[in-house]
């Protein structure tokens, strides 16, 4: 086992590695920019190393920092967290070069599943069902007018390096083609430095379902359920839940086969997330995710496990915890994601939390690294925290999610919570009757006026 972690980033996700370090036993350094100086990662952490000023390219992305932070501290092995630099495969082989353990995936699998064209191309060797669309990157000498043709109108068009919504944008008819691909193609090249795209049919209603992987690098490998992400906005999730309410057992377990079958073949090692378009039934692979990420508690409800706890485990060599057959699902859990923005215009609005009171009682779980007077700042992501409520059933959980969220008190910046309390609320939501576009519609439809 590892003897240090240093981890690489900030916020809840920094706070939750922490918190398993402890529980394994294993000392902790947090690193941290000037703008993070007195955030709570830093506070629990054993030892803590300023990396440099706010903006993330000088500090949290900042390579060279981080290795002479594990020099000075003696760590012996990065936890990533998500995002940063969780899938960036050159740093996973940097750390390998001076001697140190990335907590994550091979650097190989990481750069295969980080472009989305080879990802696919993979997924359909290893069996996985996948979107009807391009063979690969659609170029000026391609006539992707006769491949989009032949996949059918409305297609997407995306970016091969995409993530985070970004670089995706639907053709309707033949005569949004060409501006659908000069735009995605445009917004690609500044986003992510490459302007390559491909086409893939446009699924009308579907819902976006996930399957959870572990697996230990030596051709064991598990899935843990699924998790579904279909309430949206922008492509970016919002409130996540597990089991999806439309699945089946029959379905899962295939579904969920499938995909560890696959992580055995390839030989993967950690945590990872496939990432899938449902419709009438049918599976449709988008893409992968080589890092933990920020839906995980959803999963760690419903089977008990602790996913970063086992991330950490099999990173340094371990076992899986247990067989597939050892795996039951139990109950329900729904996460929210409470950002620090309106909850109508979606603005952020970082800034002081002059009064802050997180919910409690049985099946209540906080992961934030929020506290009464601290000032979120502008440079990072928006997130206060995120509320995950357990249940016996579904409808439990929606119970307890209710008087969670009016419980939670979140003073002096505004947050989404209202959003939340009008969700969980809504006939659509408690009926477990929505799809990847509801929650745009709903938005759209000025429900959310009177938070
Ligand atoms: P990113 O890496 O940018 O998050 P994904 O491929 O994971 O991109 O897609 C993000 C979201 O975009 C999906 O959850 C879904 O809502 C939507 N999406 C992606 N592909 C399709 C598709 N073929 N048809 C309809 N919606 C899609």
């Amino acid at each position: 086992m590892f003897d240090k972690i240093l981890i690489a980033n900030r916020g809840e996700i920094a706070l939750r590695v922490l918190r398993a370090c402890k529980e394994l036993g294993i000392a902790t350094v947090a690193v941290h920019s000037t703008a993070d100086a007195d955030a709570m990662h830093v506070r629990l952490a054993d030892e803590s190393v300023c990396i440099g000023p706010p903006p993330s390219k000088d500090s949290y992305l900042n390579i060279p920092a981080l290795l002479a932070a594990c020099e000075i501290t003696g760590a012996d092995a990065v936890h990533p967290g998500y995002g940063f630099l969780s899938e960036n495969a050159r740093f996973a082989e940097i750390l390998a070069e001076h001697n140190l353990h990335f907590i994550g995936p091979k650097s190989e699998h990481i750069r295969l599943m980080g472009d989305k064209i080879e990802a696919k191309k993979t997924a359909r060797r290893l069996g996985i069902p996948v979107v009807p669309g391009s063979e690969g990157a659609v170029g000026p000498e391609d006539d992707a007018m006769a491949i989009a043709k032949a996949i059918g109108f409305p297609v997407l068009v995306k970016a091969a390096s995409g993530g985070g919504g970004r670089g995706m944008k639907v053709a309707q008819t033949e005569a949004d083609l060409m501006l659908a691909l000069s735009t995605a193609g445009n917004e690609a090249k500044s986003a992510f430095g490459d302007a390559s795209v491909y086409l893939e049919k446009y699924l009308q209603k579907p819902r976006h379902i996930e399957i959870q992987v572990l697996g230990d690098g030596r051709g064991g490998a598990i899935h843990l359920g699924e998790r579904d992400c279909s309430l949206q906005r922008r492509h970016q999730k919002v409130w996540e839940e597990g089991p999806s309410p439309v699945l089946s057992a029959e379905a899962r377990a295939k579904i969920g086969a499938t995909c560890a079958k696959a992580m055995q073949d390839m030989q993967y090692l950690g945590v990872g997330t496939i990432e899938f378009l449902y419709e009438d039934g049918e599976f449709y692979f988008i893409e992968m995710n080589t890092r933990i990420q920020v839906e995980h508690p959803v999963t760690e409800m419903i089977t008990g496990i602790d996913l970063v706890l086992e991330q950490i485990r099999v990173a340094a060599g371990g076992d899986l915890p247990c067989t597939q057959d050892e795996i039951v699902l139990n109950g329900h859990a729904i996460e929210c994601r409470v950002n620090a923005e309106n909850p109508v215009t979606f603005r952020p609005s970082p800034g002081r939390i002059v009064r802050y009171h997180p919910p409690g009682g049985l099946g209540v779980r906080i992961d934030s690294a929020a506290y009464q007077d601290y000032v979120i700042p502008p440079y990072y992501d928006s997130m206060v925290g995120k509320l995950i409520v357990h249940g016996k059933t579904r409808a439990e959980c929606l119970m307890r999610l209710r008087r969670a969220l009016d419980e939670m008190v979140v003073d002096g910046i505004e947050t989404t919570l209202p959003l939340f309390r009008a969700l969980v609320r809504e006939p659509g939501i408690i009926d477990g009757d929505y799809h990847i576009h509801w929650l745009e519609h709903y938005l759209a439809a000025g429900d959310t006026k009177k938070p």
